[in-house]
């Protein structure tokens, strides 16, 4: 695999499309065993996590519905923690199992705003799926419930994840090379 250039920045291979294919695959083999009863709301939250949503969606094989969300909190290499309001849920939530899909949970700040949002519109549980985990950064108390894969704290690109902008479409996933 190539090393890619994003605007000021280079990345180098991390992990490969077969192994984010082969994680994906697992975690929805998870999903379908055990929230098979609860007809669960995806909640796939834009724009991180569209191509894992894709990928991890197409394996779900249970009854379920899918909806997207928007946040906003992150400007560049590092988590502001200005995490902003939820745009887009127009389903009624309450009394729900409703499963997060996120690209990836770093210090864990938009996660726990997220769930604070849901819970107070009285759903029945919330599930989190996350792609990628950092667990050195995590610092929260919210049980990520599938996650495909845990990394070291370093910055990624790729696979639905970007650089300012950039990046999104790469199938694998990239990290910044330390110089
Ligand atoms: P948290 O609130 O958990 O610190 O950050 C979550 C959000 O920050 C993610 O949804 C993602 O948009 C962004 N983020 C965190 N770590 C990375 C990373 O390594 N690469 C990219 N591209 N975005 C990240």
């Amino acid at each position: 695999m190539r090393q890619v250039t994003l605007k000021d920045k280079t990345f180098v291979p991390y992990i490969t499309s077969d192994k984010i294919s082969e994680s994906v695959k697992k975690l929805a083999l998870s999903i379908n065993a055990e929230l098979k009863d609860e007809f669960p709301l995806f909640l796939v939250v834009l724009n991180g996590s569209f191509m894992f949503a894709a990928d991890l969606l197409k394996e779900v094989d249970i009854p379920c519905e899918i909806s997207f969300i928007k946040l906003a909190s992150y400007h560049g290499t590092s988590s502001t923690g200005n995490v902003t309001e939820l745009i887009g849920l127009t389903e009624e939530i309450k009394g729900r199992t409703v499963v997060v899909v996120e690209d990836i949970v770093d210090t864990g700040v938009t996660l726990e705003k997220l769930v604070t949002v849901l819970n107070k519109k009285g759903v029945k549980q919330v599930k989190i799926a996350s792609f990628l985990l950092k667990p050195e950064a995590y610092k929260k108390d919210i049980e990520v419930n599938y996650v495909g894969m845990r990394i070291p704290n370093d910055f990624v690109v790729g696979y639905g994840l970007d650089y300012d902008g950039l990046g999104r479409n790469l199938k694998d996933v990239f990290v910044l090379k330390s110089n």
